[in-house]
């Protein structure tokens, strides 16, 4: 018998009703015999609401205690489960993040991963338990403080435990069929992946495609452990994540050019007006913008106008780096001596991915005509040997997603479904 981790997403648990259901699909794989270790997210849009609270009660709260009130989301529907199980005759155990054995680094809200000691869950294995895990928390080595993993990261919780407890495989239970070529919210016509390699499934995710969580991505690279993405309202197979090489052996993926189009609206776009033109500026401006702990995406100098020896720099971050960001220009403003820092908010980034695209030329041509002809004006550009993504205002992002989908012949003949969530 095999040992499976399975993670269910909070669309999958939004109410008692959905936490019953979920406990009879739990019940099924234990009654196959395997050992079962559930990785949990908090219900339905449960952390989106604490967090609106938090910031009713205060506009910048500590990031220690951000991450004391959003863990218990997932606290809550890890012990319902473990109540619903116990009801079907099923012995379970609920365990927060800290007492699974998830250390991380002390960084609040972005916390890493650094070891997993699983005592207390091999134990509640051995002894036949169906053991549940709070996702997206762990415990600081260092400051034995409560931290959460970053937005999303139940999935990385999932395959950490999979890889620390030597699982088969882990299943992603969300609110559709697997991956698809786009975000089927957006493009009805979207069509079903069966197989992706982690490479092109980390450029997804990493180009905002949130189906799965990056790091959970590159995690089962580095450990080899499979994923199967798959819906918790079916019984339909999804898509498995795995190397390349078996999936090529297979020879059930021929290289598609383009493995589909993601979306990202999460970034704010930053522009400094008129920077002097002198050797060094770019250095001290980014220089101050890393010592915030800001990490940043594109970046673009346009060309200096020769007339006034000065140049605009435009880069994007995540958008609730927004404020820090501009702060941290702010103290600089007078030693660089730029004019003027614009905030844009109302932006969305779209990109095409894909391996295939290193050996074809013509995909940006082909990209750029379709956003043309969908009348989408482009803000930045960047490229990447299998990547090419753009910056558009925010209206245009539904647009831009399905134009290119179409230039590149994803669309599918029938329609993805999409069984639950608000899509926040
Ligand atoms: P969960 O709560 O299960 O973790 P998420 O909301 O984090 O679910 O992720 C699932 C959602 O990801 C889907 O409902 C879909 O709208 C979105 N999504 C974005 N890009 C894709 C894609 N390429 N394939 C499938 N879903 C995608
Ligand atoms: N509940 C957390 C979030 O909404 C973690 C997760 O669902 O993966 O970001
Ligand atoms: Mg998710």
């Amino acid at each position: 018998m095999g040992r499976i981790v399975q993670k269910f997403g909070g669309s999958s648990v939004q109410d008692a009703e959905s936490i019953k259901r979920v406990a009879r699909r739990i019940a099924r794989t234990r009654g196959e015999g395997h050992d079962v270790i559930i990785v949990i997210s908090a219900m339905g849009d449960t952390t989106d609401e604490l967090m609106d609270l938090a910031l009713k009660v205060s506009p910048s709260p500590k990031s220690r205690e951000l991450d004391m009130l959003l863990t218990t989301g997932e606290r809550q529907s890890a012990a319902l489960l473990a109540m619903a199980l116990s009801d079907l005759g099923i012995d379970a155990v609920s365990y927060t993040g800290s007492q699974a054995g998830i250390i991380t680094t002390p960084t609040h809200g972005n916390a890493r991963i650094i070891d997993i000691t699983p005592g207390r869950v091999v134990k509640s294995l051995d002894e036949g338990s169906v053991v549940i895990v709070a996702g997206f928390q762990g415990v600081a080595q260092t400051s034995k403080d409560v931290t959460t993993l970053g937005r999303g990261a139940s999935d990385t919780t999932a395959v950490a435990l999979a890889a620390a407890l030597g699982a088969d495989y882990c299943e992603i239970y969300s609110d559709v069929d697997g991956v698809y070529t786009a975000d089927p919210r957006i493009v009805k016509s979207a069509r079903h992946i069966s197989q992706i390699g982690y490479e092109d499934m980390m450029e997804m995710a990493a180009s905002g495609a949130k189906i799965l969580h990056l790091r959970c991505v590159e995690y089962a690279r580095r450990e080899g452990v499979p994923v199967h993405v798959r819906s918790s309202f079916t019984d339909k197979p999804g898509t498995w994540v795995r190397s390349q090489d078996e999936i090529t052996k297979d020879g059930a993926m021929e290289e598609a050019i383009i493995t589909g189009v993601a979306h990202d609206r999460t970034e704010a776009k930053i522009t400094i007006v008129n920077v002097p033109d002198r050797v060094g500026e770019a250095a001290r401006i980014f220089r101050a913008i890393a010592e915030a702990d800001i990490n940043i995406d594109m970046i673009v100098q346009n060309i200096s106008r020769l007339s006034d020896a000065a140049t605009d720099i435009s880069f994007t971050l995540p958008m609730d780096s927004g404020a820090k960001a501009i702060a941290a220009l702010d103290a600089i403003k007078d030693e660089v001596g730029y004019e003027e820092v614009l905030y844009d908010d109302q932006i969305g980034k779209v990109s095409v991915v894909g391996v295939g695209m290193r050996s074809h030329p013509g995909v940006s041509a082909t990209f750029f005509d379709a956003l043309a002809r969908a009348d989408v004006n482009l803000q930045m550009i960047s490229t990447s040997e299998i990547r090419i993504s753009v910056i558009v205002g925010a209206d245009d992002v539904d647009d831009a997603v399905r134009a290119a989908h179409s230039a590149f012949g994803l669309d599918a003949a029938d329609e993805a479904t999409v069984y639950a969530g608000t899509g926040r």
